[in-house]
């Protein structure tokens, strides 16, 4: 049996924060569902879904999903330090040093 409909690059792959952002955005600035799926290569149908979940939940989450390597301010130093997500916000002399051994 032959499958019908436009190809899609990754019909299944999970969702990303990103994704959920321009879902979220696009939907909210007046794009229509069918935009937001072109844009995204999904189905209208997981779109759709996929809005009924991000309204359940009050909408994307933040930064929390991937741990993205970015700087940030040490908690405890106040330097600039390279953070490797969220959780990260001690740099490493401060996370080794005394106060925390
Ligand atoms: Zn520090």
């Amino acid at each position: 049996m032959a499958c019908t409909g436009r190809k899609q690059a990754m019909p299944y792959a999970r969702w990303t924060v990103a994704m959920d952002r321009i879902i979220w955005t696009s939907y909210y600035a007046g794009n229509t569902v069918i935009e937001i799926a072109l844009v995204l290569d999904r189905s209208e149908a997981a779109i759709v879904s996929r809005l009924r979940v991000l309204k359940a939940v009050g909408g994307p989450r933040p930064e929390d999903e991937m741990p993205a390597p970015t700087l940030r301010k040490c908690l405890c130093c106040l330097r600039p330090f390279q953070s490797e997500g969220w959780h990260n916000r001690l740099c490493h002399s401060c996370k080794n040093g005394a106060a925390f051994s």
